[in-house]
């Protein structure tokens, strides 16, 4: 059975020996030495000034939402992960969905404007697939109406555009360390701004917005994550510069094996290069892609169609819009197995298994 997705595992002695020191101090959290140490050693190796380790990606957007302090509308992208949408709803506000653009699948920037209206107080973008949006453009738009930008920058980690970390552009920038990201710490998550104030209201916010012994600076809620959790993060940090080159030789190897394939890849930001976060293809039609999982599936082998079905369709707490662009992707959208333990060999068979449908 090859799996869409397998966590990575760093060697058990490892993650030992920082439990022995969570027991020799017995601090399990509450921004206990390791959450402390892991939230160094993130900002120092993704190169960034403020970061907030915190409970999961999800939480970590309804806390950016509200320490924006967000009312009314909020533009986003329909082709995302859940969170992105159902945490707009959760914080009171209400989603606008922007179409995407069909080759970079991120939010279609260029149609942001025309979705704008009196009640819009930001824009909720997501990097999908760890490929940057048009962070110039939305800048430009946001600082022309007065809006907010948040990120959701639960796929990119380790991104950069020209050199500079993705976490470094709109207001704020959410991240999931979730066990099947890139990167993890089991569960768990971060937000960075570059706004120091933002950033100490935010750290109120993640501890019930106790400023003192007594008292109280903000509306807050329980976004602290464990020592536990903290040492994952830091053992599986020595691990990321290996992660990465890894799922880099895979997605080549992906490549390289189905050139013939009738199917395309996102395109990707011209000053950034992919993290391996996925690997994804877009078939030509929705019928060759049910024909491949069908096969794959009779062969042990998973996929996920991440992202079907459109958020602006599925939800029920929403009332359905149609954005074409969105729909005509999410049917034909597929993501292969990628992780840190697949072997070039499973990769081949996959590749050989999708091309043998293919011809048939
Ligand atoms: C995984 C994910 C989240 C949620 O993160 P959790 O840590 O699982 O709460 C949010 N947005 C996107 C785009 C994701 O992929």
């Amino acid at each position: 059975m090859i799996l869409v997705t397998q966590p990575f595992l760093p060697p058990l002695d490892e993650y030992q020996n920082y439990l022995n020191s969570i027991w020799t101090k017995k601090w399990l959290t509450n921004m206990g030495p390791l959450a402390n140490e892991l939230e160094d050693s993130l900002k120092n190796y993704l190169n960034i000034h403020n970061l907030l380790f915190v409970t999961n990606g999800t939480v970590a957007l309804q806390m950016a939402i509200k320490a924006l302090d967000l009312k009314g509308e909020i533009i986003t992208t329909p082709f995302s992960f859940i969170a992105t949408t159902s945490t707009i709803v959760w914080e009171g506000c209400t989603p606008v969905f922007v179409d995407i653009d069909k080759h970079t699948l991120n939010i279609d920037a260029t149609k942001i404007e025309a979705a704008i209206t009196k009640n819009t107080s930001a824009i909720l973008a997501t990097h999908v697939y760890g490929n940057p949006c048009d962070v110039v453009l939305i800048e430009e738009i946001a600082k022309k109406h007065h809006l907010k930008v948040i990120y959701d920058g639960a796929h990119a980690f380790a991104v950069t555009i020209n050199g500079k970390s993705i976490f470094e552009y709109g207001d704020i920038t959410t991240c999931s360390l979730h066990a099947t990201k890139l990167y993890h710490s089991v569960e768990g998550g971060f937000i960075t701004t570059q706004n120091t104030e933002l950033h100490h209201k935010l750290q109120y916010i993640r501890n019930f917005g106790i400023a003192g012994y007594d008292s109280f600076a903000e509306l807050g809620i329980n976004g602290k994550n464990s020592e536990l959790h903290a040492a994952m993060g830091l053992t599986n940090l020595k691990y990321i510069n290996q992660i990465i080159e890894k799922r880099r030789e895979l997605t080549k190897r992906y490549d390289d094996n189905l050139k013939t394939l009738k199917a395309v890849r996102p395109l990707w930001h011209h000053q950034s290069a992919n993290n391996g976060a996925y690997y994804v293809l877009i078939f030509e039609t929705e019928a060759l892609l049910l024909k491949v999982v069908e096969h794959l599936n009779k062969n042990n082998i998973g996929t996920r169609r991440y992202f079907y079905p459109s958020l602006a369709k599925a939800l029920p707490y929403l009332q359905p819009i149609e954005m074409p662009i969105t729909e005509d992707i999410a049917k034909r959208v597929l993501c292969l197995p990628m992780y840190y333990d697949l072997s070039f060999e499973e990769v081949d068979l996959i590749c050989r298994l999708m091309l043998r449908v293919q011809n048939n």
